[in-house]
């Protein structure tokens, strides 16, 4: 009999698991770890100190010291690659070449040029789950690297994501697209269906300029409808300025909370707006709302735009669009909160998550080193 395949994956080193600093990493790997462990996978993941998967035993993480790297979103596009000392990415992966030879695979959950050229000096192949869209020319450079040299080593989490690297678009890898497509799934047991909303819209996700917090701001003093805010407040300055700008607005931040209880505040709202300034490469909390059965307002901008159904599962508008959040608002009697959590159930389940990873990596197996 065959061995299960061991799984090694270096988390994100923006902060802690658990913390909320790494968004939807965060809850996209602790899924999968624990999936792949319930299914005999042999897993380890290396992460930041003080990291914790809630319903995994501690000793599958391995917790590793340093300076987390400053985030790639609030760089500039030509910005050098800086690594700050001691550097807790450079940490992981010594750490990995030390354990390499016991697994099959490493996984590499951070956006980090480093993480990125160091995938041709490893014994054990490296593949690389991407959380973000193109933002920096020497991570584009070290990836598109990886495309032309190892195909099948990079996932992104949606087609629009992925059409943010140059090197990606149309005949520039000789007609081959360089990436894999993995969209995320989330435990549904872990979130309860509610029929009805109470009225209030949910804006959920890191506080920060990318999530553009301020539109729905604006949509909420438009209306007056209030709008509960749940995520990690990662800008501090700019919630103040969004406070400032819009003070009719009826925003209600209750701070980052633990899913059991997010998804309880979640389900009460009559819709999850998302508002991003950015292009959101998946959006995870479309897919949590949806499994709570709540409809989502989303801008065309991105990996929500591919999760939310247009009239079905909630309403995507033109991007930045104001009126159009408020007109969608206006219609959301029309969207059945079923059809939003059998969405979610058929396509965005645990089990649906760890087929596309296997699937990925039986194509990483089979392709010539
Ligand atoms: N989240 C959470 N508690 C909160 C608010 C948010 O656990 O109170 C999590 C949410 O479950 C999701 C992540 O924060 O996993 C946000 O991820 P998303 O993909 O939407 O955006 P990102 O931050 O990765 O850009």
């Amino acid at each position: 009999m065959t061995q299960p395949r061991r799984y090694l994956f270096l988390s994100t080193p923006v902060g802690p698991l658990g913390s909320g600093a790494g968004g939807g990493v965060e809850l996209n790997l602790a899924n999968l770890t624990r999936t792949l462990m319930a299914r005999g996978y042999q897993m380890r993941v290396l992460a930041p100190q003080g990291s914790c998967i809630a319903g995994l035993p501690p000793t599958v993480i391995e917790p590793v010291a340093g300076l987390p790297p400053r985030y790639a979103q609030s760089q500039r596009r030509d910005a050098p690659v800086q690594i700050d000392t001691p550097s807790l990415l450079a940490h992981l992966w010594q750490r990995a070449a030390q354990m390499q030879d016991d697994f099959d695979l490493i996984v590499n959950w951070s956006y980090d040029w480093l993480s990125f050229y160091l995938t041709d000096f490893f014994r054990t192949p490296v593949a690389h789950i991407i959380s973000m869209g193109s933002l920096n020319n020497a991570v584009d450079q070290a990836l598109e690297h990886i495309a032309q040299t190892y195909p099948d080593r990079l996932a992104v989490h949606s087609r629009a994501q992925g059409q943010t690297f140059a090197f990606a678009q149309a005949g520039m890898l000789e007609g081959r697209d360089p990436f894999v497509y993995l969209p995320c799934g989330v435990d549904l047991q872990q979130y309860d269906f509610v029929p009805h909303g109470k009225g209030s819209l949910a804006w959920v996700g890191r506080i920060a300029p990318e999530k553009g917090l301020e539109d729905c701001a604006a949509l909420s003093e438009k209306t007056g409808i209030p709008v509960v805010i749940l995520g990690h407040l990662q800008d501090p300055a700019y919630w103040q300025q969004i406070q400032a700008n819009y003070p009719q607005a009826q925003l209600d931040y209750r701070g980052f909370l633990p899913t059991r209880h997010m998804q309880q505040i979640l389900g009460q709202c009559s819709a999850l707006v998302m508002t991003p300034k950015w292009i959101e490469a998946f959006g995870m909390v479309a897919v949590e709302a949806l499994a709570c059965g709540v409809p989502v307002i989303t801008y065309r901008r991105g990996g929500p735009a591919e999760i939310v159904r247009d009239g079905e599962t909630g309403w995507v508008v033109d991007p930045d669009d104001v009126p159009a959040l408020v007109d969608a608002v206006g219609r959301l009697d029309r969207i059945d909160r079923h059809h939003c959590r059998q969405r979610a159930e058929q396509h965005y389940s645990l089990n649906v998550m760890a087929e596309r990873f296997l699937a990925w990596d039986r194509q990483i197996c089979r392709d010539p080193v």
